[in-house]
C-alpha cells in the first residue's frame, strides 16, 4: 500500500519533524493513548506499521496496520523497506523507512507504536527520538485487560502476558515512563511530555 504525505504549506514550519516512540505491553492502553495524542496534535502523523498478523475484529487495513503476507514482509527486509522490524508472537511487524523519512522531511512529527526491539533499532538511526514507556498500573490489571479482549485465544493471552513481563523489565531504556493508572491523567501527562519537545524546535 502506498501512502502519500501532503507537503506543508509555505506558511508552516519546514523544520524537520520529531519522532515519538510509544511502547507498552499489549493491554496497557497504548492504542487509546495514541488516539488521544493524535486527536490533540492534529498535525502529528501516525506511522502505520506493517504486519503479517491476521486483522482483529474492528481493525482496518491501512489504518490500524497494513496487513501483508510473510513473503512481502521478507522481501521488505531484503530491499531496505523497514526502518526497524521485529517478530512477536510468531508474526512480523515493521516500520516503513520511507514513511518516516518523507513525513519528517515534510516537517511532521511522527508517532510510532512499536515494541522495545523496534525502539532500540530506531534510536540507532534517530538518536533524538523521544521514547516513552507506558506501564499498566499492575500485572493484575494488565491480565484483566488482556482477558477482557475476547478476540485472543487463551494461549495467545498467556504468551502476551509473558512477553509483557519481559517488556516491562526493559522500561528503564526509555526516556520517560508513565504509569497508566487513570486514563485522563495519563493522557494529560503524555500530552505534556510531547508538548515539551514540540516547543523545543520553535
Ligand atoms: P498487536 O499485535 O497487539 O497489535 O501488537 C503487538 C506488539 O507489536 C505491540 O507491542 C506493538 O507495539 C508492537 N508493534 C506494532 N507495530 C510494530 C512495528 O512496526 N515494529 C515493532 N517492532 N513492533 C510493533
Amino acid at each position: 500500500m502506498t501512502m502519500t504525505i501532503p507537503m506543508k504549506t509555505v506558511t508552516e514550519s519546514r523544520t524537520r519533524g520529531k519522532l515519538f516512540i510509544l511502547s507498552a505491553p499489549s493491554g496497557a492502553g497504548k492504542t487509546t493513548l495514541c488516539k488521544a495524542l493524535l486527536a490533540h496534535f492534529p498535525d502529528m502523523r501516525f506511522s502505520v506499521s506493517y504486519t503479517t498478523r491476521q486483522p482483529r475484529a474492528g481493525e482496518t487495513d491501512g489504518i490500524d496496520y497494513c496487513f501483508i503476507t510473510k513473503d512481502e514482509f521478507v522481501k521488505g527486509t531484503q530491499t531496505g523497506k523497514w526502518a526497524e522490524w521485529a517478530t512477536l508472537h510468531g508474526n512480523f511487524y515493521g516500520t516503513s523507512a520511507e514513511f518516516l523519512d518523507t513525513a519528517m522531511s515534510a516537517g511532521y512529527d511522527v508517532l510510532l507504536d512499536i515494541d522495545v526491539h523496534g525502539m532500540l533499532q530506531i534510536i540507532t538511526l534517530y538518536h533524538e527520538a523521544v521514547t516513552i514507556f507506558i506501564m499498566p498500573p499492575s500485572s493484575e490489571a494488565l491480565k484483566a485487560r488482556l482477558e477482557s479482549r475476547a478476540t485472543d485465544k487463551k494461549e495467545v493471552i498467556a504468551a502476551r502476558l509473558l512477553h509483557a513481563e519481559k517488556e516491562m523489565a526493559e522500561k528503564d531504556r526509555y526516556r520517560h515512563i508513565i504509569v497508566n493508572d487513570s486514563l485522563p491523567d495519563t493522557v494529560k501527562e503524555l500530552i505534556a511530555v510531547v508538548e515539551s519537545y514540540r516547543l523545543e524546535k520553535k
